[in-house]
């Protein structure tokens, strides 16, 4: 092809590429002024025809501001540049942007003078708003993420490489020190394990749960526990996991709280009794697999309810919890201590090498507690009684070994409290005997089995009868005649007294109707009726009832140390006596008997214990403490009363020394008030 044919087409071929060009093409002399541009783009761009740009200078498409700043880059390409590429923002002729990116030759005089600049133009606007759109949303994201409260950070080779301000916040780490450190550097050592095992698992393709728990160690040892789920993600080309923290302290303690709750005595923080089972029949397992005897020991503190009563609830709180302490300290480490409420302490012994060492270990304890304690000020002694109980010679199963070693505690209550006892299989039968005894008393209160039998109290001067004493009586279609002396301590420690207690009353008020106008009538009552501060008030109540002045009325209450000390006692027996009603102290001399004693009850008169009366004017040892009590009593203006007398000798003996009262086989035995021949 000849080379002008051939231009000739390149020329129409340029010509058409000018004029369906989507970039403007453009042409400026020296001023700035258009000289040429392609119609149709110019159309598209600026809303101009070519023709209506033509002359025009270029700062006429742009804002003042934008034309400055275009005419400094225009004379730093006059001072050297050849060719060059800037963006810019002109504005079309209804006053919108349009964003250009503009590359320009500079056009040279063969002399070398600027002539004029010609180029392209590209609209990019959409680039920019796209731009501009991805940074908002790149924004947005970064927004959400920084200010998450909750840690998120992307772990890459047992790093933390990307996370947020929660992060910082949670691990008290600056954020150097959280890329360099290793991940499991901050994961608490006994979850290091389990949190690789995990990593490596997902790693092989193993499904797993995605969230689960684990601790992280805090800049300076806190521990906190963190709920973690993971997702496998591309990081940088790369697989790394995507994780979400968050922290759950508060839930676990409160849980763990909880927990500790539900396992463990509030006032001494000892195991309870679910705890307590739970650890038995494991060390019952324990001992079957390897042979080796346990042994369990039921402690009850001695009259802690009188420390309740006396010196209030919170000493008796104070006393438990030092008591928890000593027991602890007793033992070794690895033997469970557990307070099932109340003053029951059980201890489990694991290990047991032979039978000597139960028994030891409940001396020392014992010991242990009878050391002086300081509570709130007072300094008390608290003695302990034990039971022990053995795998495997006492029971094969929790309940049965703790069953036993509470019947072997029962025992060494009866054997006078402060010392323990091994249990023996004969004391299965003895705590029957005494279960079904509770449940005929029970029985007998509903079908009203009990009786009354009264028994004449004669003047020792005037040989008349001064009064009766009422005395229960128990008539059982199983056990026959029950004497009080083995029923009366049953209910007492059952509290079945206070509704037998009630009963008697009433129906010896009613009884001693019959009795003739001067007689006295004389109630036993037991101390746990006079702890209760509603008692003078009932006894008001039925002496109304049945129409008879307090001033007939003895209560004959047993001498025990413990009387004396019980404040709720002293002020119920105060009441009773401004009431008019009399009070005795019955079997006087077998318990604690002293003077102070006597004084601060303020009492009417002292029964002389039968066991000394079968001694006078034999035994001068007796006599001598007969004598002795009834110089006491009259000494304190109160009447001497002989209980048990059965002989003529005794009576004459009683009578010489100056005796008040006496009652006793020889003037009378109790008998049913239709054959006392009123
Ligand atoms: P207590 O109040 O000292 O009663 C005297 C006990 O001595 C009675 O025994 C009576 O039968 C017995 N006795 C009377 N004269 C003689 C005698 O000459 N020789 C002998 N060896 N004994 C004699 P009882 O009825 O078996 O009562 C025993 C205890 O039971 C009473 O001793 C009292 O402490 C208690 N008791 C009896 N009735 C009641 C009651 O209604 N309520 C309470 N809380 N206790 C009661
Ligand atoms: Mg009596
Ligand atoms: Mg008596």
């Amino acid at each position: 092809m000849p080379p002008k044919t051939r231009k000739l087409i390149d020329t129409d071929r340029y010509k058409r590429l000018v004029e369906t060009s989507n970039d403007l093409i453009w042409s400026v002399d020296a001023q700035g002024r258009f000289t040429f541009v392609n119609d149709a783009a110019a159309r598209r761009i600026y809303g101009y025809s070519a023709e209506e740009m033509m002359g025009r200078p270029f700062s006429e498409l742009m804002t003042e501001e934008q034309a400055r700043q275009d005419f400094e880059v225009f004379e730093r390409i006059k001072q050297g540049y050849k060719a060059f590429n800037y963006r810019t923002i002109h504005l079309r002729r209804d006053g919108t942007p349009v964003h250009l990116s503009f590359n320009a030759v500079v056009e040279l005089s063969p002399t070398g003078e600027v002539i004029g600049t010609t180029g392209t133009a590209t609209d990019v606007s959409d680039l920019v708003r796209y731009a501009a759109e991805l940074e908002r949303s790149e924004e947005r994201y970064r927004l959400l993420f920084e200010n998450a409260t909750e840690p998120i950070g992307v772990a890459q080779d047992g790093r933390i490489v990307f996370f947020n301000r929660a992060v910082i916040d949670a691990t008290g780490y600056e954020p150097d020190e959280i890329r360099s450190l290793p991940f499991t550097d901050l994961i608490h050592p006994d979850d290091r394990a389990m949190v690789v095992d995990r990593h490596l698992r997902r790693l092989r393709g193993e499904t797993l749960p995605s969230t689960y728990v684990l601790r992280i160690v805090r800049k300076g040892g806190e521990t906190r526990h963190m709920n973690l789920s993971g997702v496998s993600i591309v990081w940088d080309g790369r697989p790394a996991t995507l994780n979400f923290f968050s922290d759950i302290t508060a839930r676990v303690n409160a849980e763990a709280e909880l927990e500790f709750q539900a396992y463990h005595d509030p006032l001494t923080g000892l195991p309870n009794r679910v705890l307590f089972a739970d650890r038995l029949n494991l060390a019952l397992a324990r001992a079957r697999r390897h042979h080796e005897p346990i042994a369990v020991l039921y402690a009850d503190l001695d009259h802690l309810k009188r420390v309740n009563d006396t010196l209030g609830h919170t000493i008796g709180d104070l006393l438990l919890k030092q008591a928890a302490l000593r027991f602890r300290s007793t033992v070794r480490e690895e033997d469970t201590v557990a307070r099932f409420g109340g003053d029951e302490f059980v201890v489990l012994l694991s290990r047991v090498k032979d039978g000597g060492v139960a028994a030891r270990v409940a001396e020392k304890l014992i010991a242990r507690m009878n050391e002086p304690m300081e509570v709130g000020g007072h300094t008390l002694r608290v003695t302990t009684s034990v039971g022990v109980s053995s795998w495997p010679t006492d029971g094969d199963d929790a309940e049965t070994l703790l069953k036993n070693a509470d019947n072997a505690l029962y025992q060494s209550k009866e054997h006078g409290r402060n010392t323990y006892r091994m249990f023996a299989p004969s004391m299965n039968e003895r705590v029957q005997r005494r279960l079904s005894m509770e449940q005929s008393l029970v029985k007998a209160i509903k079908t009203s089995q009990f009786s009354l039998a009264y028994q004449p109290q004669h003047d020792m001067r005037t040989p008349r009868i001064v009064g009766y004493e009422a005395l229960l009586r128990w008539n059982d279609e199983d056990l026959g005649d029950v004497p009080p002396a083995s029923f009366v301590p049953l209910a007492e420690e059952t509290r079945l007294i206070e509704t037998i207690g009630d009963w008697v009353l009433g129906r010896a008020l009613m009884d001693a109707r019959r009795f003739p106008r001067h007689a006295r009538l004389a109630v036993n009552v037991s101390a746990i009726q006079l702890r209760d501060a509603k008692f003078p008030a009932r006894v008001a109540r039925l002496l109304t009832a049945h129409d008879f002045p307090a001033g007939r009325l003895e209560l004959e209450l047993t001498e025990s140390a413990t009387i004396a000390d019980d404040e709720s006692i002293v002020s119920v027996l105060f009441e009773l006596r401004r009431m008019g009603v009399r009070i005795a102290v019955d079997d006087f001399g077998t318990g604690y008997a002293s003077l102070s004693y006597l004084r601060r009850l303020s009492v009417d008169m002292v029964k002389i214990d039968k066991s000394f009366i079968a001694g006078v004017g034999e035994s001068p040892a007796d006599s001598a403490i007969v004598l002795g009590i009834m110089g006491m009593a009259h000494g304190l203006n109160l009447l001497a009363v002989a209980e048990g007398v059965e002989t003529e000798a005794q009576r004459d003996f009683l009578s010489v020394a100056g005796c008040d009262i006496a009652q006793g086989f020889l003037l009378g035995r109790p008998l049913p008030i239709d054959e006392l021949g009123l």
